[in-house]
């Protein structure tokens, strides 16, 4: 993974020997030495990760990280602010600015890497939950609000602590009052098994069980479809680094190092429920919306709205990798005749079973779609015309061969489809003008007798 690196600090040495360690594993480094300048650069470069000194004359650490955390364009930028003091309250006054973590001076190789891991990983996430929720905008579906659940303290959290001392887990139950339902399960190796089937905000582990490998929790956790999206933060013995980075690199979002601070712990466990609520939120949405917005309700395939980009975005695709991308207009012969023979609910029925029927002859990567009342187009990517005219002569075929079953007594009854091929040998071709030429050769098609495929 490679992620574009900001590191914020006013002396020079500091950020040379950040930018030498961060180079040194492949990430990207940006630099600024003071907090303006850190503020201009992030807004021009929008960095994956930001590295924040604390203490800078002028416009302090905690300061810029309010300002980045407080415009909505940067605002999930992960901060981690960099402190010489190991002081508690520099912690907190950090996450209350709205860091996501922090490191101390002298920054250890492997915590600082695990880190910067583990937040671009997040952040990657976010990024792309919140690209699928743009492309659901522009496909003009109802505005939402996924930003809010960031910003409310959780009071209805469920989080689950597993430990394997009483004393320990009475503290924690102490600590997280008032912030929702929190279980407790004692370490063992049917944790994973057991918090699978619960519905959950956040999974402390603890790392120094005795009785339980709170190493393999975690993974076993990860590896879970149910908990796989369930942050995890593992509480972990001051100086055990070598478990800590194997936990971070299995995927473990935060950690605090015992004896924990209560409220570092506390402002830790806000910011995970909080990105938890979050991406639940991106995630819920984006199905529903996408799913209204870019099926057809009769057939279940796409509609015509979602193919056309889909189309672009392919042929762009196709067009970088010098690939051949065809398509295939596809309308059903005197379709009209069907309802005025039928009925409508007869048609309906006809173009159901027909979506199905394209739908068991495309391949995982073809895209087949509703273009309008009983016409429909399948997007082939990597597909010469030759092979694209195979598959509609075998779709025609099906068709004409095998009579529609209808509901009417009448039935089942014959139906044709008339199919025009067109192909872009390198994917150059605009989706307008592909579509054309499906289009008036699938006429041709037509005015030729029908129940036939041409190729333009
Ligand atoms: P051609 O072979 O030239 O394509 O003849 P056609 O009758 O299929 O074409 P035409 O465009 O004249 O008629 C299409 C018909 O499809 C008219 C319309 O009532 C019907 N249709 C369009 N959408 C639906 C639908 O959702 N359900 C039903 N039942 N019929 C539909
Ligand atoms: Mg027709
Ligand atoms: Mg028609």
């Amino acid at each position: 993974m490679t992620a574009r690196v900001l590191v914020v600090d006013d002396v020079l040495p500091n950020v040379k020997l950040l930018d030498a360690k961060l180079t040194g594993e492949y990430f990207d480094v940006l630099s600024a030495y003071s907090g303006p300048e850190a503020l201009e650069i992030i807004s021009r470069e929008h960095p994956d990760i930001i590295l924040l000194d604390v203490m800078m004359p002028g416009m302090d650490g905690f300061e810029v990280c309010r300002r980045i955390k407080a415009d909505p364009a940067t605002t999930h930028i992960p901060v981690v602010m960099v402190t010489a003091l190991d002081q508690p309250s520099d912690r907190v006054a950090g996450l209350e600015a709205g860091a996501d973590d922090f490191l101390t001076k002298p920054v250890q190789d492997l915590a600082l890497f695990a880190r910067v891991r583990s937040l671009v990983r997040l952040k990657l996430m976010m990024d792309e939950l919140r690209n699928r929720e743009a492309t659901g905008a522009s496909l003009g579906l109802d505005e939402n609000d996924g930003g809010e659940g960031l910003l409310e303290a959780p009071t209805d959290a469920k989080i689950l602590v597993v430990d394997d001392q009483v004393r320990l887990m009475e503290r924690i139950a102490r600590a997280l009052d008032g912030m929702g339902e929190i279980g407790f399960l004692e370490g063992s190796d049917q944790v994973a098994e057991e918090a699978r089937t619960k519905t959950l905000d956040l999974i402390i582990v603890s790392l120094s069980m005795t009785k339980a490998d709170g190493l393999r929790i975690c993974s076993k956790l990860r590896s879970y479809e149910e908990t796989r999206h369930v942050p995890i933060l593992v509480m972990v013995d001051d100086g055990n680094t070598k478990m800590l980075v194997r936990a971070l690199e299995m995927g473990v979002n935060d950690y605090v190092v015992r004896p924990v601070d209560r409220m570092e712990f506390l402002a830790r466990v806000k910011t995970q429920v909080r990105r938890k609520r979050y991406a639940d939120k991106l995630r819920e949405n984006f199905h529903i919306s996408m799913q209204m917005a870019t099926t057809d309700a009769v057939t279940g395939l796409y509609n015509r709205h979602y193919m056309s980009s889909h189309l672009d975005t392919q042929l762009r695709a196709a067009e970088s990798r010098g690939k051949p991308l065809s398509l295939l207009m596809m309308d059903i012969d005197h379709f009209k005749e069907v309802n005025d023979t039928y009925g409508h609910k007869a048609g309906d029925e006809v173009l159901k079973e027909f979506a199905e029927r394209i739908a068991r002859n495309i391949r995982g990567v073809d895209l087949a779609a509703r273009y309008g009342g009983e016409e429909f187009v399948i997007i082939m990517p990597d597909t010469t015309k030759e092979f694209a005219a195979l598959i509609a002569e075998r779709l025609r075929s099906e068709v004409d061969e095998q009579p529609f079953d209808i509901s009417d007594k009448r039935g089942p009854i014959h139906v044709s489809v008339s199919i025009g091929v067109a192909s872009s040998p390198d994917g150059s071709e605009a989706a307008s003008s592909l579509l054309e030429r499906a289009d008036a050769i699938m006429y041709k098609a037509k005015s030729e007798g029908r129940n036939r495929v041409l190729i333009a």
